[in-house]
């Protein structure tokens, strides 16, 4: 008799929405958070009357993503979404819807328009190789560009590739932007949870594979009519009340069979015979039928033996760092009128947004807040990488200067894994029976809360055809 059917470990949002969903299929779950209190990079916290997130969130997918399918089959409460708005590209000259489609590209006057013709042809075959299944998933962004392109332009895709995959354009694929930028979207199908009970060679099942077949190809044709219409932000939202709604709609569903304990670190994954038995922390200890890990993949050997090649290809894991600085400004700037974001991109890239546009309760009464994130060098001194990022914030909206009343600094990993061309993944099942894994480092599609979201549901896949589900 073991003392949980499951210990998952870490309290993030990967490991909450874990812990949700295999206690309403009954089982008695233990949460073991090393931190003093759970969420993760899913959250918010006060600081001098600002309500600051963990970096600035756009929720994605949430019409037929897996976010969705988890919230309406394990979610008792769910967070108010505000639709996100509109992305923006400043310049000297403002702000510029950034563009979403061909029609956008032709007045996109920010980039030269021999160079708009340029990108609207390369995004134009792309997707046409995509419908039909030729993109070659390895080609770079950088490689697949036409030639003769201006130094403007390059940045330009150069700033958007990062938040898009985590790294440069050099080292992001065509189709991850493609992903990245709503033209092709995956769904999750709402009979997932289904058991499938038809037998895998009678004709019925050779029926649904045809024409499943049929609906991939109807599927990504459909994606060139996007060309036309695509918009950018589609299906994305902001919680009300700030990102932290998000995290309290999963603690507010929890039901009773899940325990949290903070302050606890998972010190050893304990083992017997290449099967998981149980956790050791720094103080206790405790045994479960299985043990779900949602912490990062690359620490995972130092918590349990594991073979080499197994090791060999978790070191492949590529990371970024981000800087995220929070303003608080004394009043409401004009700059930042507007419900969405905005890309810079000259001398030095940023993704920033204006949060309490959202919701005017997350700043003190007529002020405003406002995140810029911005990805840095690991290997720079982080004090020098902060003194960089608040040049460049000058140089783009030098009126801020004097409306700011709070600054708040914060160094993260926004995902546990970049998706570059030759970066890993690791899955569900780890080498060792019974250990499962989760988070953003295991699955490659989507990103953040929504890719933890895919990585979630191919998790309960797994325990089902494993039996322990
Ligand atoms: C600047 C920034 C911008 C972002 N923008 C977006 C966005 O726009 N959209 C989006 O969807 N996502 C975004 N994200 C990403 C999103 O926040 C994360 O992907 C998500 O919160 C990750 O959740 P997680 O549970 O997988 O990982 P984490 O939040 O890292 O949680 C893992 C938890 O495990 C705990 N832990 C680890 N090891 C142990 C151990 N040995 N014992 C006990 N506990 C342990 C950690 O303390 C942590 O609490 C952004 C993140 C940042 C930082």
């Amino acid at each position: 008799m073991t003392d949980y059917d499951v210990i998952v470990i870490g309290g993030g949002i990967s490991g909450l929405m874990s812990a949700l969903a295999l206690s309403k299929h009954g089982k008695s779950v233990l949460v073991l958070e090393k931190n003093g209190s759970v969420g993760g990079n899913c959250n918010s916290y006060m600081v001098d009357g600002f309500q600051v997130d963990t970096g600035p969130h756009a929720i994605t997918h949430l019409k037929v993503g897996p976010l969705r399918r988890l919230m309406d089959e394990y979610f008792t409460y769910v967070p108010v979404f505000l639709d996100y708005g509109t992305y923006y590209v400043r310049t000297e000259k403002g702000l510029t819807k950034i563009p979403s489609n061909i029609q956008d590209f032709v007045t996109f006057d920010v980039l030269p328009r021999k160079d708009r013709l340029l990108l609207s042809q390369a995004l134009t075959k792309a997707l046409t190789l995509n419908a039909f299944g030729m993109l070659d998933v390895n080609q770079s962004v950088y490689d697949f560009l036409p030639k003769g392109l201006s130094k403007d332009t390059l940045d330009f895709v150069d700033a958007i590739a990062p938040f898009l995959s985590g790294k440069s354009m050099k080292e992001t694929s065509v189709n991850r932007v493609l992903y990245g930028s709503s033209f092709v979207r995956d769904s999750v199908s709402e009979d997932i949870f289904k058991d499938e009970t038809v037998e895998n060679n009678n004709s019925y099942t050779a029926m649904l594979s045809d024409m499943l077949s049929k609906y991939q190809l109807t599927s990504r044709l459909s994606t060139l009519g996007r060309l036309a219409t695509n918009k950018v932000a589609y299906a994305q939202a902001y919680p009300r009340g700030g990102l932290k709604s998000f995290l309290n709609s999963v603690l507010y569903s929890m039901p009773a069979n899940v325990s949290i304990k903070t302050g606890e670190r998972v010190s050893e994954i304990i083992t017997l015979n290449g099967e998981t038995t149980g956790v050791a922390t720094d103080t206790d200890s405790y045994t479960a039928d299985a043990v779900v890990y949602s912490g990062f993949v690359k620490t995972l050997p130092s918590l349990v033996p594991l073979p080499s090649d197994f090791k060999e290809n978790v070191s492949r894991i590529e990371q970024t760092l981000s800087l995220t600085i929070w303003h608080g400004l004394s009043e409401k700037m004009k700059e930042f009128d507007y419900i969405g974001s905005e890309v810079w991109f000259k001398n030095g890239a940023y993704w920033a947004m204006p949060i309490s546009n959202y919701d005017p309760g997350i700043a003190p009464k007529g002020k405003q807040l406002v995140g810029f994130t911005f990805i840095i060098d690991d290997k720079k001194n982080i004090e020098s990488e902060k003194k960089r990022a608040l040049e460049i914030i000058i140089n783009a909206v030098p009126e801020i200067e004097n409306k700011i009343e709070m600054t708040h600094y914060q160094v993260t990993i926004p995902e546990k894994a970049a998706v570059t061309i030759n970066g890993y993944f690791a899955g569900q099942r780890s080498p060792i029976a019974n250990l499962y894994l989760v988070g953003t480092d295991t699955d490659n599609r989507s990103m953040g809360v929504t890719r933890a979201g895919y990585s979630i549901l191919e998790l309960l896949k797994v325990m089902k055809e494993d039996k322990n589900l």
